[in-house]
């Protein structure tokens, strides 16, 4: 076996593709003879990718939350101007019969309807 065993940091270092070049040679070395510097050399491999899949979840999920936000804001402003304009077309008009009752939307009874066909019937 040739070599001292690898420490925490030189895994991590090697890894990270970061161990000083003088090094790397004596390490690698070490690492192919030594099964328990080779297994913990897989380990922290091992754990650098599932770092590194964590970091990339969590860098989507910070995208996507601000249009998440963003998204929500919009479905709220619509909805708000769907009941506003619902609001405004079933208010009575506001001063159309001024000391009387609004008329702008008041329902037409039978009396009215039937005239209203029978002028359409005779032509005028
Ligand atoms: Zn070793």
């Amino acid at each position: 076996m040739s070599g001292r065993h690898a420490t925490a940091s030189e895994l991590e270092l090697y890894v990270l593709g970061a161990l000083d070049a003088d090094r790397v040679d004596a390490f690698e070395a070490h690492c192919a003879e030594c099964d328990a510097c080779a297994a913990a050399l897989s380990g922290e491999a091992s754990l650098e990718i599932a770092f590194e899949q964590v970091a990339r979840r969590a860098a989507r999920v910070q995208v996507f939350r601000p249009l998440r936000a963003v998204g929500y804001g919009a479905a709220g402003v619509l909805a708000m101007a769907a009941a506003a304009l619902l609001w405004v077309g079933h208010a009575p008009a506001v001063g159309a019969g001024e000391g009387t009752a609004a008329v702008g939307h008041a329902p037409m009874d039978d009396a009215a309807i039937l005239d209203a066909r029978n002028d359409a019937l005779d032509g005028g």
